[in-house]
């Protein structure tokens, strides 16, 4: 898309693997780029806050705005609905507005076929056993859920080799580090 002023980065990586962490700090050292807020219909985790960490949305609502097409890009991820609205999304990138998305990869993939210029980047984990480790080691799951999540994880990383950089988080200042380079030779472009 040619009226693109800001760069769009989008940052995908399997849950567990320290996205969190990583974005804090990246957000903490480049106030030059927005954290875009999606709308999901999953329940809040505790501490997390409506309009901050998500705009969590009924069923009905995130429905509606699908059939309005109001979403760039939207998928159904472990029984729950995730979404990027479309408008703001361009009315950030044409006030010349640098913006990360931090969405899973079927959403990462249809953005990048809207939006070829977006810059996809990956967070790996060093293993699926470490994943794991992680992954119960957070206690905000069941045992279902992470199943779900450690299959979702090895479709994403499959689906990785779409994307134009892969970053392993294996130890986050070298992760942090190899991350910030991307962003700054790209936003130096
Ligand atoms: P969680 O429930 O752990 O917050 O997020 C589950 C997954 O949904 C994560 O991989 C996260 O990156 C992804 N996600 C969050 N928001 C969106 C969104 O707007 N669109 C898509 N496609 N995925 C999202």
């Amino acid at each position: 898309m040619n009226t693109q002023v800001g760069k769009l980065f989008v940052i995908s990586g399997s849950s567990g693997v320290g996205k969190g962490t990583l974005l804090k700090e990246l957000l903490l050292q480049h106030p030059d780029l927005n954290l875009s807020t999606s709308a999901t219909t999953r329940h809040p985790r505790p501490g997390e806050i409506d309009g901050v960490n998500y705009f969590f949305v009924k069923k009905e609502d995130f429905l509606n705005s699908v059939k309005n097409e109001e979403f760039l890009e939207w998928t159904e991820f472990n029984g729950n609905y995730y979404g990027t609205k479309e408008a703001y999304v361009k009315k950030t990138l044409s006030k010349g507005e640098n913006l990360i998305l931090e969405i899973e990869t079927k959403g990462a993939l249809q953005i990048k076929s809207k939006l070829p210029d977006a810059i996809l980047i990956f967070i790996l984990p060093p293993s699926l056993e470490e994943l794991e480790h992680r992954l119960r080691g957070r206690n905000t799951e069941d045992e279902e859920s992470i199943q779900n999540r450690l299959n979702e994880a090895k479709r994403e990383i499959e689906c990785s080799k779409n994307y134009d950089y892969r970053v392993v988080n294996d130890d986050l200042k070298k992760a942090l580090k190899e991350l910030e380079e991307i962003i700054n030779k790209n936003l130096n472009k």
